[in-house]
């Protein structure tokens, strides 16, 4: 079987790690397997060298920029071949370029377009282990691009998308995708599997395990995903499009800190008001999250809605200016807020799940501020200081630990 494994940072962070990998990878090709390796850069090195950047030139050029990062997987890459060499197992190590990953132009947050694959397939029928940088590739002019923080998930995944993997294994240094996280939640537990669309949702609300776009990706192109630890031999967390149903009704919670809730008060209350305040926000590339708006009292009305913290304060700023011609009497912000959120494909043949949630705040004291729900998720929005409580109660409500 073709199987990909991508080893993120913490994973390679130093000599005695990378030679774990190389074992964990030798042991899967003496199987009998052709694999490709995707690595992350070591450690903390991405941020590190921005931070050598930022010494340099606080305002330097992405297109420099991408040069720079790529180095970093470059690393990686380099030393688990030579780990796997010392092993006595034949491998290779290629650059995104040499591995035919093409991209779009935009640098620092490039999109693949095409995996050119001949080098790849030529290596694997030398019977070489092929291990690629991950995070980076080329445009068509050659030069490097990197895909966004987080990226080599994704290119692990289109890889093994590309290359038609039986398998796409995404070792990390936790064992597997969990209920919720329990650095919060301690009586968390793993998740044998989880759906696409569950594991989407999770990603999008703030569970760090896996890069958002390497889910949307693995969905689409119907990759089959294992999230595992490279420090336990334990079994980890496949991500696939339908899984057994499990007695419990959701798959996991979320919690997330991000998030400023802004109040217009004393709308008009006529058509076009909304269209005016969200198309001023989308032109200033503001994503706006969870949309209140309160019934009309007396011609006038109330719309509030959440965006991530670090925009809060442009889209402040916009409206305030935009203040005469959006029409509304006093604007509001508060930044103490934080949305947890309940996340389960069970949730759409089995009602009662939303009450579940809000009796298990209830019980906690917690008070809700806003609420939104889609077909898998119920998200809450509530005072920063009791989210981890909440998280507590609802988590124990539904798993009864
Ligand atoms: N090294 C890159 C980063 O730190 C890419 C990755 O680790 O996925 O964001
Ligand atoms: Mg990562």
């Amino acid at each position: 079987m073709l199987i990909v494994q991508k080893f993120g940072g913490s994973s390679v962070a130093d000599a005695e790690r990378i030679r774990r990998v190389a074992g964990i990878i030798a042991k899967t090709y003496q199987d009998g397997n052709d694999i490709v390796v995707v690595l992350s850069a070591q450690g903390d090195t991405t941020d590190d060298l921005i931070a050598k950047a930022e010494l340099i030139n606080k305002k330097a050029s992405k297109r420099e920029m991408d040069m720079l990062l790529s180095t970093g997987e470059q690393i990686s890459v380099a030393l688990c071949a030579m780990a796997l060499e010392a092993l006595g197992t034949p491998a290779v190590s290629l650059t995104g370029w040499q591995a035919g990953v093409q991209t779009t132009r935009q640098y620092g947050n490039s999109r693949i377009r095409e995996i050119n694959t001949e080098r790849i397939y030529a290596e694997l029928d030398r019977k070489r282990v092929v291990i690629v940088c991950g995070f980076q590739g080329s445009t068509t002019n050659g030069d490097i691009t990197t895909l966004g923080r987080g990226g080599s998930d994704t290119s692990a995944v289109a890889l093994a998308a590309k290359l038609k993997a039986g398998l796409c294994q995404i070792y990390t240094d936790v064992e597997g995708v969990y209920t919720a996280d329990p650095r919060i939640v301690p009586a968390a537990h793993k998740l044998n599997e989880i759906t696409y669309d569950e594991m989407l949702e999770l990603a999008s609300l703030g569970a760090k395990v896996l890069h958002n776009r390497s889910v949307e990706m693995a969905r689409k192109y119907g990759v089959k995903l294992e999230v595992l630890s490279s420090f336990t031999k334990q079994p980890g967390t496949i991500v696939k499009e339908r899984v057994k149903v499990e007695e419990t009704k959701i798959s996991g919670l979320a919690k997330d800190s991000n998030i400023s809730r802004i109040a217009l008060v004393g709308l008009r209350d006529e058509p076009g008001v909304a269209f005016r305040i969200f198309r001023m926000l989308a032109a200033k590339n503001i994503n706006v999250d969870i949309i209140l708006q309160s019934i009309g009292r007396e011609n006038s009305k109330d719309i509030s809605f959440t965006v991530a913290k670090s925009d809060y304060e442009i889209a402040v700023a916009a409206l305030n200016e935009e203040k005469d011609e959006i029409g509304f009497q006093s604007l509001d912000v508060s930044t103490t807020l934080a949305k947890v959120s309940i996340v389960g494909a069970g949730m759409i043949n089995s009602s009662g799940v939303a009450s579940m949630m809000f009796e298990a705040l209830y019980e906690a004291h917690v008070n809700i501020h806003m609420i939104s729900t889609s077909e898998i998720k119920v998200s809450v929005l509530i005072d920063e200081v009791n989210a981890d409580a909440a998280m507590n109660a609802i988590h124990k409500k539904f798993f009864r630990d």
